[in-house]
């Protein structure tokens, strides 16, 4: 194994073979010296952990990962296909058992720092009648784990300042990779090529590592399309409280992120590949949401037009295999989720977290792989079909089908629903 690996170097050629090289040849040189008292085991434990990880794509997964790698001591870099990290206009939250995950490599408090804890969250009809209602202050009390709501951009400016700029490589996709069993070499959309010990596909929803891996199979659409946005504070919004609003095959929420602004997201059922014209978007969301209970009004009257970002949501039916070899998958390449759960970033950061742990284990590469795998893949894509199940319930239509459905979930006790909390963030730690 230790002379299969050092016969492995490759030769010097760009600056990124180039810390590859160094890296081992130090290591190398290292273990020379060292091999007179170590035993076969113990180096093999250095040789392993001194591993290289080639990351394609540098959103809140792949930027995760980096840092989570660099706390354990390994080294990556992190190949981005954007020319410059342009972050969408939007915010996000990062729920509980997120929070446990980024606790592990010591980010927690850092990314709690930079967004809002919201003191409740209820689902609410147009009207403004709740539904239900969870009491998230008192749950963070309990269970000693904020709930961060966050605007996109400073979290990844968190991530990417802890992950280490000068570890990102920016304009340059990630266009297919090569595994000779030993070692992994991505080709880059500039025509370079990188060799590293793993390559971790976090490149997203439309993922080219995922299609090298497990070939392409078509996105599910959910049959509802979104749009995010952000606005100043408005007097109507009341601060900490994070809603939901559910009418006839249209959401909207309602999301306060700290630093005077809310986010906002509006869902409606339409099919896809649906395009606005420039500056018609906020006129229709007006039409659709603009006599549903305050501050919704206010919000899409104080949000700029050209700040307001359309996605149709998709996702993927789960699958059973992530990695093949010295490859794999991370967040929405390996398990694309609809939005409805907030848990599709959520689970990336789980998973970089996870994969980070199993790679600095000094396993063998397919080894660790496979433990990460089994670690997580069945809490991942659980979350995946509840999500799509959620979606379709919440974006009910007919009357009868809402009336019924709001009925039951008044009768479920918040109880029930803090303890499903409860249980994912304990099962996180
Ligand atoms: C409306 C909406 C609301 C949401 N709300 C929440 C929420 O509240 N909480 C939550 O946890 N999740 C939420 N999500 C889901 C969340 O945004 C995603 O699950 C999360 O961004 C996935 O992270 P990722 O790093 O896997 O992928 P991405 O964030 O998509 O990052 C992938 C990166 O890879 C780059 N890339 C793509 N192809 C290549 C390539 N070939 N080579 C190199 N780079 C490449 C991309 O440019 C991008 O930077 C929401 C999603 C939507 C649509």
């Amino acid at each position: 194994m230790q002379r299969k690996y050092a016969a492995s170097v490759p030769p010097v050629r760009g600056s990124i073979e180039d810390s590859c090289c160094a890296r081992k040849i130090r290591f190398g040189a290292r273990d020379g010296w060292l091999d007179a008292s170590l035993g076969v085991q113990q180096r093999l434990v250095i040789l392993e952990t001194s591993r290289h990880v080639l990351i394609a794509g540098a959103g809140i997964g792949g930027l995760t990962l980096a840092c989570a790698l660099r706390r354990a001591g390994l080294t990556a870099t992190v190949f981005e296909r954007a020319d410059a990290l342009r972050w969408v206009g939007a915010g996000i939250t990062v729920q509980m058992n997120a929070a446990v995950a980024l606790r592990r490599i010591g980010l927690c408090d850092a990314v709690a720092a930079a967004g809002a804890s919201p003191t409740d969250s209820a689902i609410l009809q147009p009207s403004g009648a709740t539904i239900t209602r969870l009491p998230v202050q008192q749950m963070q009390q309990e269970l000693g784990t904020p709930m961060v709501c966050i605007h996109r951009a400073r979290l990844q400016s968190v991530l990417l300042e802890h992950a280490g700029p000068e570890h990102v490589r920016l304009g340059r996709a990630v266009t297919g990779f090569k595994d000779d069993g030993h070692q992994v070499t991505a080709t880059l959309s500039d025509g370079s090529s990188v060799t590293g010990d793993v390559l971790v596909g976090a490149d997203g929803l439309r993922s080219a590592v995922r299609s090298g891996l497990l070939g392409d199979a078509p996105l599910r659409y959910s049959g509802y399309t979104s749009w995010r946005g952000i606005s100043p504070e408005v007097p109507s919004a009341r601060p900490g409280h994070v809603s939901e609003t559910w009418g006839p095959g249209a959401r909207f929420g309602v999301v306060p992120i700290g630093s005077g602004q809310v986010y906002w997201y509006a869902t409606l059922n339409a099919p896809p590949g649906g395009q606005d014209t420039p500056g018609a978007a906020r006129t229709r969301l007006r039409e659709i949401f603009g006599g549903w209970h305050a501050p919704i009004p206010d919000l899409l009257a104080a949000t700029p037009d050209d700040a307001i970002v359309r996605t149709d949501i998709h996702d993927r039916p789960p699958v059973n295999r992530w990695s093949r070899g010295r490859v794999t998958l991370l967040g929405d390449a390996a398990h694309p989720m609809t939005p409805n759960l907030g848990q599709g970033g959520c689970q990336a950061i789980e998973d970089a977290v996870v994969l980070s742990e199993c790679l600095a284990s000094g396993a063998p590469v397919e080894a660790a792989l496979a433990t990460y795998e089994q670690r997580r893949r069945e809490r991942a894509n659980q979350m995946v079909s509840r999500s799509w199940r959620l979606g379709q319930l919440a974006q009910l239509e007919s009357p009868t089908a809402r009336f019924m459905r709001d009925a039951l979930f008044r009768l479920v006790p918040s109880s029930l629903a803090a303890r499903g909390v409860r249980d994912l963030v304990r099962s996180a730690a």
